[in-house]
């Protein structure tokens, strides 16, 4: 879910001329209380079942608004298994403005991907693979994303700036989550551990702004690296290469005294003493054009 700044209560709490980017704290404040009522809705009123875990993210767009990445995990007997469940909660098509306008809009303005730009473009393609190909139905694939349904109506919708879309370009979302937070909320089933599959792949990983991880989140990616590849060697024999620096942002743990707050630093994770430390001396800013480092 991403901040929306024309949320009703962001503006109603600005003063005149002033724009929502003029007041993050408001923005951040009033996007946390929908974050905790998504979070509700989701885990104590199980709107998509009984919970068994979540963990959530929150990402700060450089300058900008916040959105949250959520992983739930539910209990087996409430997954989400069959295409007839999963088409219960997930939409990838544009409703007829006939049908429900409200959603149509909300799906219009803030559901559909594009026009492309440099923010998604690796080499001239999509690299979110827009538009998708057209489904009759919903396919499960074993060890992927599901291929949500995209009729192809014949309809098309124009947004402004004259960007003609159909079934294609919808990012997938739940018609109830939307109506309810009137934003960009993307919504989408994850049937298998492709997604922490991807870790084996590579020899090098490189992390950075560690020093804003608690000890625990290092912990757990060595031993999820253990665990998938059976190798019992700190992060499975893998090179971790962690930037940052601790006079930076640092873990924060609410209600916490100072030396709860210094424990959660990753140099005091057990597995710090396998790094070697290397001082960044060379100031690397003063030699590369300015507009390199944003
Ligand atoms: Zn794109």
């Amino acid at each position: 879910m991403t901040c929306n700044p024309n949320w009703r209560e962001i503006l109603e709490n600005l003063l005149p001329l002033q724009q929502p980017s003029d007041k993050p704290d408001i923005c951040a404040r009033i996007f946390n209380i929908k974050k905790e009522y998504l979070i509700d809705l989701i885990v104590k009123q199980k709107f998509f079942g009984e919970v068994a875990a979540y963990v959530y993210v929150i990402e700060f767009q450089k300058k900008g608004l916040p959105h949250v990445y959520i992983l739930v995990t539910l209990k087996q007997n409430y997954k989400l298994t069959t295409v007839d469940i999963i088409d219960k909660y997930i939409s990838a098509e544009i409703l007829d403005p006939q049908q429900n306008s409200r959603l149509h809009e909300i799906v219009m303005k803030h559901m559909i991907h594009g026009p492309c730009g440099d923010w998604c473009l690796i080499n001239g393609k999509c690299s979110k693979q827009f538009p998708k190909a057209f489904m009759d139905e919903t396919i499960m694939d074993e060890d992927a994303y599901p291929s949500y349904c995209r009729r192809n109506t014949g309809r098309t919708f124009e947004r402004p700036g004259k960007f003609v879309v159909d079934n294609r370009y919808v990012v997938p979302y739940c018609s109830k989550l939307s109506m309810i937070f009137n934003y960009h909320i993307n919504v989408e089933i994850v049937s298998s551990i492709k997604s922490v599959k991807y870790l084996y792949k590579y020899t090098y990983i490189i992390w950075d702004e560690a020093p804003m991880a608690p000890c625990y989140a290092l912990e757990i990616v060595d031993r999820t690296l253990r665990d998938l590849t059976g190798k019992n060697l700190p992060f499975s024999g893998k090179v971790i290469v962690l930037g940052g620096g601790f006079r930076q942002l640092l873990p924060i743990k609410a209600h916490s005294t100072r030396s709860e707050n210094v424990n959660l630093l990753i140099k005091f994770s057990l597995i710090w003493k396998c790094f070697i430390k290397f001082s960044l001396i060379k100031n690397m800013r003063v030699f590369f054009r300015r507009n390199r480092f944003s």
